[in-house]
């Protein structure tokens, strides 16, 4: 089963029951949490056997359901704890702050033609929320083959999850398989005998990442004597650049998808997992590492959800290994890989195609081989550039035009 959750805002705000539905709701954590710690429990049942009772005797109009899923958001937060404290990292005895809910599918009623959510409060007491539907959230409204999950609620958005059966993966007919760098995706498409080099570029990531860091430079030396200020405004920055790369990684994300949909591809990507950010490397490589993990991580779940697969891969000498003899280089050159076999290509490139193989050769690939020596090097397929989006990126009004 796959779950998608989908931020809806909300037309007005909360009413004032449903507020304190969330304020009820936070309490029922907390309680739960601390109750949870005392006796070492932190699964549901476990939860509600000990907790149940004397909250319900503090709120006995609070619908049961609402309860039960109380026990359940407490359940995982004391999970998550527990692991902390597994690993050996000292952390504090957790404790929700923000306001927020979470009602389990059968608990609330959403109606998808109309987007209004209807949520009981107590016996004989509902509310109604008015979600803002934008075309995007159509999408997922009006696929009846979605099932509804849980709800969240928040101050001012609710998140709807929603519920599909894992696609059936198509048997791929070609593969794209990538390298991860700094500022693009470069690899290579194959189809048959055509090997053809194919790349997304996203340099104005690198850019952004730049810009807010030395923004928050400055921020931190103008407000050195106002330590909350500087860290209010450091946060508001640190918000705003992950809104702006989150954007630009979806939109990659998409197009690399859509083309592999469009060809019947596999997809090929390198398993970054071993790498580990050195706290004595320079600040700028761990800035980089982020986004490209976090594009690889939208790709593979959105992937799934339409039935594309995608291979992972040990990267190891990928950037020094020439494909056609097999011979690896002492160090990594410079925009070029050249061989003493006389193979050259551009390194991003060369790299792919030494993923591809490794692919190949552990079976994954799907009965698929290639050969290297094949490569067109005067096409290049060109899957994203920042140019192709229209807007750089939407502004708080754009995303709900066409509404309704
Ligand atoms: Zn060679």
């Amino acid at each position: 089963m796959l779950v998608k959750g989908v931020v809806f805002r909300l037309e007005s705000g909360l009413p004032s029951e449903a507020k304190l539905l969330l304020e009820d709701f936070r309490l029922a954590v907390n309680n739960a949490i601390r109750a949870g710690l005392q006796s070492r429990v932190t699964s549901r049942n476990a939860l509600c056997k000990i907790a149940y009772k004397d909250f319900r005797e503090q709120h006995p109009r609070m619908y049961a359901k609402h309860l039960v899923s109380s026990f359940e958001v407490a359940g995982s937060i004391l999970k998550n704890h527990r692991r902390c404290g597994r690993k050996g990292v000292t952390c504090k005895i957790p404790y929700v702050k923000r306001l927020m809910m979470k009602a389990e599918n059968q608990a609330y009623k959403l109606d998808r033609k109309s987007g209004i959510i209807d949520l009981p409060i107590r016996a004989g007491c509902h509310v109604e929320l008015r979600l803002v539907v934008s075309q995007y959230h159509r999408k997922y409204l009006d696929d009846m083959t979605l099932s509804l999950g849980s709800l969240t609620i928040l101050p001012d958005r609710a998140i709807v999850a929603f519920r599909k059966d894992a696609p059936k993966r198509y048997t791929p007919g070609s593969v794209i398989s990538l390298d991860t760098n700094g500022r693009s995706l470069d690899g290579v498409f194959v189809l048959g005998d055509a090997v053809k080099a194919v790349k997304a570029g996203f340099p104005d990531i690198a850019i952004i990442q730049q810009r807010h860091h030395d923004r928050r430079r400055r921020l931190q030396k103008k407000k050195a004597h106002d330590r909350r200020t500087s860290r209010n405004l450091c946060r508001r920055e640190g918000a705003r650049e992950h809104h702006r790369i989150e954007y630009r990684l979806h939109q990659v994300a998409n197009s690399v998808l859509k083309f592999a949909e469009e060809r019947k591809s596999a997809i090929v990507l390198e398993d970054l997992k071993g790498f580990k950010s050195k706290r004595s490397k320079e600040l700028n490589r761990r800035l980089s590492l982020w986004p490209r993990r976090k594009l690889h991580k939208i790709i593979e779940y959105k992937a799934q959800w339409r039935g594309i697969l995608v291979y992972k891969v040990d990267p190891r000498n990928s950037s020094r290994t020439c494909p056609i003899c097999g011979r690896i280089q002492d160090s990594r050159m410079g925009a070029e890989f050249k061989c003493e076999c006389g193979w050259r290509l551009d390194r991003h490139i060369n790299a792919s195609i030494n993923l591809l193989q490794t692919a190949i050769s552990k079976g994954m690939a799907g009965g698929l081989w290639f050969n290297p020596g094949a490569f067109q090097h005067d096409v290049m397929m060109i899957l994203y550039e920042p140019a192709m989006a229209a807007r750089s990126e939407p502004n708080g009004t754009s995303g709900v035009v066409g509404v309704t």
